[in-house]
């Protein structure tokens, strides 16, 4: 019966069962509930061609993104105690770490450092990623911003850092939340050695995130779109008792009022990022520094 079971039984299930349709084939746009054919977004950066909705990307797309030629260098990341409060809930926070990593490679965590040029200028980029676990920040998001800052001061490049995140990792408690100063702390380094700190604030950046280095970029820029902001809107609601302005903590709402310096599509992500770049490091002389010609017949006059 071996050649039933093994060889005529696969064929016939395959026959039957209906043909996987990649599901990933059509997305539907959260701004405008198009739905959007994936190669087509995916040429458009992941941006609604139709209303503009920015979707959330992924670290590697958002390091192709914002280097010159999509090329950078990944850093390996310093591996911080694993579970170190042996955290459970519905499952062992071991468990979510491996699912999470089955996704993004054995070892990886929230956040990936990369370093090369944004328009011929060295920099070095931390990037969150929001799929993985929703970008939360624990020890090893720590290590990895610390990291970033040790390079960017080490190559002379600007830090740039780019938050997805839903705030600090519960699993790890009090000691996500010292992430928090120890994150300023690694920025300051960059800071005092006067290079450039940029951030740039995705959707989402909220909770402890938006509480620490997020918030204290030389230069603020954000997506457009991008929920900013520490409480949620539904408990800010709740508490104060009063409905919220339209637009609240969105990205737009936050550069009216002045919260941050520029809202940038991501169409234009890499040469803002490179202009801002070459006003900040770039010390040449904008013009060159011509003498003028001597006048006809005499001494250049007084
Ligand atoms: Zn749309």
């Amino acid at each position: 019966m071996n050649w039933l079971t093994n060889y005529v039984l696969p064929k016939i299930r395959r026959a039957v069962t209906k043909r996987d349709v990649p599901d990933n084939l059509w997305t539907k746009c959260p701004g405008c509930e198009q739905m959007l054919f994936h190669r087509e977004l995916e040429a458009n950066l992941h941006v609604c061609r139709n209303c503009g909705h920015h979707l959330r990307i992924g670290a590697a797309q958002r390091l192709r993104i914002m280097f010159d030629d999509g090329l950078s260098t990944r850093i390996e990341l310093p591996k911080p105690i694993l579970d170190p409060l042996k955290f459970r809930d519905r499952k062992r926070y071991t468990e979510r770490l491996r699912e999470a990593q089955a996704q993004f490679g054995a070892g990886s965590d929230a956040v990936v450092v990369a370093h090369g040029r944004i328009g011929g200028q060295p920099a070095v980029a931390a990037a969150f990623e929001f799929a993985f676990m929703g970008g939360s920040m624990g020890a090893a998001a720590g290590e990895a911003i610390l990291a970033a800052a040790q390079l960017a001061v080490l190559q002379e490049a600007a830090l740039i850092v780019v938050p997805a995140s839903g705030g600090a990792r519960m699993q790890e408690g009090i000691l996500s939340l010292m992430q928090m100063p120890r994150s300023i702390i690694a920025v300051d380094m960059v800071k005092e050695a006067g290079l450039p700190y940029l951030v740039l604030l995705t959707d989402p950046t909220t909770g402890g995130v938006s509480a620490s280095f997020a918030m204290v970029g030389d230069l603020t820029l954000a997506e457009p779109g991008a929920v900013i902001g520490f409480a949620g809107a539904r408990v800010i609601e709740e508490t104060i008792r009063e409905k919220l302005p339209e637009g609240f903590q969105r990205a737009e709402y936050l550069y009216e009022h002045g919260m941050i310096d520029l809202v940038v599509p991501r169409r234009e992500l890499h040469d803002t990022l490179a202009r801002l770049l070459s006003l900040l490091r770039d010390r040449r002389p904008p013009a060159t520094v011509v003498p003028l010609p001597l006048p006809a017949g005499g001494a250049p006059a007084a």
